[in-house]
Order: C-alpha cells, then sequence, then structure tokens
C-alpha cells in the first residue's frame, strides 16, 4: 500500500523543496506565501507518513496471519480422539474395526491392547451396539441407543451411529458412545425424590379431605368429634407445611442457592439458645439436656446454618429418646473440629445406618410421622456439614443410644473470608 503511493509522495515532496527553494530567492510577500504552502505541503506529507505507520497490534495481526497452521499431526490427532470422554468406534463396510478411542476399546475389550481389524460381533455380543453399527452401514442413522455394561462399575451410554459416506457411497460407519451414567442415576434420584413427595403429601391430604367432608357431612354439628377433626386437620396441614419448607429448603442447598458464610462461632452460647428452644419439647418428654461444650470453644462456620444443624440433631435426640433419658452436646478437636450430640435413647440398629442420611430415610415411618417429622432433616444436616467441607457421621447401638458427629475443618487464614456455595452432588 505505502508502495503504491510512492510516487505521489515524491512528487509532493518535489512540489514542496521547489517551493523553498523559490521562498529563498524570493523576496517580500511571494517570499512569505511559498515557504508558507512549502511549510504546509511538508506538514502535509508528514501527516500521512505518520498515519500509514502500523500500530504494534496492527504488525502482530499481519504476523499471526502470516503464520503457518499448526502441526496437527496424527499423533496429535490420535491423542485429542484418545482423550475425548466419549467412546468412538469407526468399521468398514464389513463390520470390521478401522479406528477406535480408549473408551471405545475398554467398553469393547478390557483385555486386548488393540481392537483394530476386529469384527464386531468378536468384540460385543450386545445386540442393541450390533444392530446399530448393521443400521449405519446399510446407510441408516441411529440415535439414542442405550448401551448397558454390567458388573462392580456399571456404566450406561447413549450410542449413536451415522454412516460414513464416500462420493455418495456408504464405506462403513461411526459411532460414538456418550457416558450417561451419572445423568441416568440423576435422573432416577429424581423421580424417586418425586414419587417421596408425593406420597408424602398424599397422605396427611387424603386426611384433611376425608376429615372435613365428614364434618361436611353432619359432623360439624357433633359436639363430641367437631373438635378432634379440626385439630387433626390442624395437624396434617401444619405437617405438609413442614413436609414443603423442608423440601424447598433442601432444593435450594442442592441448586447453590444458600451461602455460607463461615466466621469463628463461640459453641456454647450458641448450644445455649438451641437449649432454650427445645426445653418445652425435651421437659414434655422428660428428657434432660447437657450442655458439655467448654466455654472457649469456638468453631468455624456460618452460625445460622451450624444452629439449623444442630437443632435438627438435638431435637432427634430428645424425640427418640426414652423416658428420664438425657442428651449431651461435647465438643472435641483434632485436625477438625467435632460437636458430637449423644443420646441415651432406643438407638438404630445397624443395617439402618447406611442410608439413614438419605431423603425421606427413616427407621419407624409411622413413629416419625406421629413425631411430626418430615425425613428430611438429616438429610438438610448431611449437605450443609459438606457445604462447610466437613461431614456428619452416626454411631449407634440399638436399644443404648445414638451418637451424632459433625465434623468442621479448622480455619486456615486464606478460608477466613471465604463464602461458600452450598451446592454438593447428592
Ligand atoms: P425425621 O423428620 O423423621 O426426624 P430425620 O431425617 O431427622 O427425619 O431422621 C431420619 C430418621 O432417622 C428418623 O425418622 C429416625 O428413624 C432416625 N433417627 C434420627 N435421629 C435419631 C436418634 N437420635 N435416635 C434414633 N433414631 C434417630
Amino acid at each position: 500500500m505505502v508502495k503504491s503511493r510512492l510516487p505521489f509522495f515524491l512528487t509532493t515532496a518535489a512540489f514542496a523543496a521547489a517551493l523553498s527553494l523559490f521562498a529563498l530567492f524570493s523576496s517580500g510577500r511571494a517570499r512569505w506565501i511559498a515557504l508558507s504552502v512549502s511549510l504546509l505541503v511538508i506538514g502535509f506529507i508528514l501527516g500521512l507518513l505518520w498515519r500509514r505507520q502500523p500500530s504494534r497490534l496492527d504488525s502482530r495481526i499481519s504476523d499471526d496471519k502470516v503464520a503457518p497452521p499448526p502441526d496437527f499431526s496424527p499423533e496429535l490427532l490420535a491423542t485429542t480422539i484418545n482423550e475425548m470422554r466419549e467412546g468412538l468406534l469407526v468399521i468398514d463396510a464389513d463390520m470390521r474395526v478401522l479406528a477406535s478411542n480408549r473408551v471405545a476399546q475398554h467398553l469393547l475389550s478390557n483385555v486386548e491392547p488393540s481392537i483394530t481389524s476386529r469384527r464386531l460381533t468378536e468384540l460385543t455380543r450386545n445386540p442393541a451396539i450390533y444392530d446399530a453399527f448393521l443400521d449405519g452401514v446399510r446407510g441408516t442413522e441411529r440415535a439414542g441407543v442405550k448401551v448397558e455394561t454390567f458388573g462392580p462399575d456399571r456404566r450406561v451410554f447413549d450410542l449413536r451411529v451415522v454412516p460414513l459416506r464416500a462420493q455418495g457411497v456408504v464405506s462403513g460407519a461411526v459411532g460414538v458412545f456418550f457416558d450417561v451414567t451419572r445423568l441416568e442415576r440423576l435422573e432416577i434420584i429424581r423421580q424417586e425424590f418425586l414419587s417421596n413427595v408425593s406420597h408424602e403429601l398424599r397422605t396427611p391430604l387424603t386426611s384433611i379431605v376425608a376429615l372435613s367432608e365428614t364434618l361436611e357431612f353432619g359432623a360439624i354439628d357433633d359436639p363430641e368429634n367437631n373438635r378432634r377433626f379440626l385439630s387433626i386437620i390442624q395437624k396434617n396441614a401444619t405437617r405438609m407445611h413442614r413436609l414443603i419448607d423442608d423440601i424447598l429448603e433442601l432444593s435450594a442447598i442442592e441448586a447453590g442457592n444458600v451461602k455460607i458464610r463461615p466466621e469463628l462461632v463461640r459453641l456454647r452460647p450458641l448450644v445455649e439458645d438451641i437449649l432454650g428452644t427445645l426445653a418445652a419439647t425435651a421437659t414434655a418428654r422428660n428428657v434432660s439436656i447437657r450442655n458439655l461444650v467448654p466455654a472457649e470453644a469456638e468453631v468455624f462456620a456460618d452460625p445460622h446454618r451450624l444452629m439449623q444443624m444442630l437443632t435438627n440433631l438435638i431435637d432427634n435426640a430428645v424425640k427418640f429418646n426414652r423416658d428420664g433419658g438425657t442428651v449431651s452436646i461435647g465438643f472435641s478437636r483434632s485436625d477438625r473440629d467435632q460437636i458430637s450430640v449423644e443420646d441415651t435413647g432406643e438407638g438404630i440398629p445397624s443395617h439402618h445406618l447406611d442410608r439413614l442420611f438419605e431423603r425421606f430415610y427413616r427407621v419407624d415411618r409411622a413413629r416419625s410421622r406421629d413425631l411430626g417429622g418430615t425425613g428430611l432433616g438429616l438429610a438438610i444436616v448431611k449437605h450443609l456439614a459438606k457445604s462447610h467441607g466437613g461431614e456428619v457421621s452416626v454411631a449407634s447401638r440399638f436399644g443404648e443410644g445414638t451418637k451424632f458427629k459433625i465434623e468442621l475443618p479448622r480455619p486456615t487464614g486464606a478460608r477466613d473470608n471465604r463464602e461458600f456455595s452450598a451446592a454438593v452432588h447428592a
């Protein structure tokens, strides 16, 4: 571009030089006019030259443009394909393997180092895979084929096969196996959750509908039963309310909408506050509660969420206790802070312990309902403990009592001002 304008610049420069010479040898007004015009022309040329200077960015861009394309060698291609999370399998028209990546090899053969040139029938007995590839080499695309592996590491894949066409002729098929194991597990959890929620809501609702109909059809004038029916209706409505609150709370935690703002919290006064709110229930059940937390104990937690976790555990320890029993809240410190809630209640049979923190899991469903439970309390505690970077565990002896323990990490300098999102995987 600059080159093509060279004659223009030369001519203009010559003109400016001529004017300068003329100014040198002339006198009076003409001299000044010539000098001014020549200066203007020189300024104009300098201005144009300045604008033509490429900026650093321009030159970098132009350098990039001329840079040679990256060397995408067959080795690089093989690495890329092997690192894919999806399985990739290419077969020829005779159903022999032309190419595959690591995931596909692992899926079809755990033992052989290479499956190239092997017939698909030698590698799998799974009719879903075979049929999908057969359709592929016959020119039909297949999608959404479910492929499952069995054994301890059960996996589920979603297979898509498309015909390989060269100049209009089908010369094989390429299949991609998408690993949907986690998605499927989440879908099962979601369906179970929905069915549990419907079931939990249906029971009190049925009772409310039945009793209000009974009242409507005459029982309202029955002085012996009308108040009793009303109070059952109220109890069931309260239960539904509590259930919906817990469901919303759990969903918010799981969706990461609950922010955990940990700070140093003095534990003893916090436990004292909780005992104040539970005192009436404990007295009614003849259960005594002991706050054994040392006065100086501090933990690093979100105070509101810590209160929620401990209220749940202490409330359970009171509810599932026996007449005249005790509940003790303790604190100890090792590499993590440990808060324990121990009761002298009925205990939990060992085969229930593994599933105790699952949503809606209850040792005695009817008893839990009678006590106004939703079956979500421990699931909420588990999620909140995890979102603090800690965990909750349980130990129990059937007939002797139960001990829940919340472990929380100690603060480090870097963590002190940190805010955690409460989202954790189920
Ligand atoms: P719920 O609303 O039923 O209390 P939770 O999730 O809090 O739901 O508890 C689940 C179940 O765990 C309870 O129904 C009960 O069977 C059992 N459980 C919890 N805490 C105790 C405890 N301290 N002693 C005995 N069983 C307990």
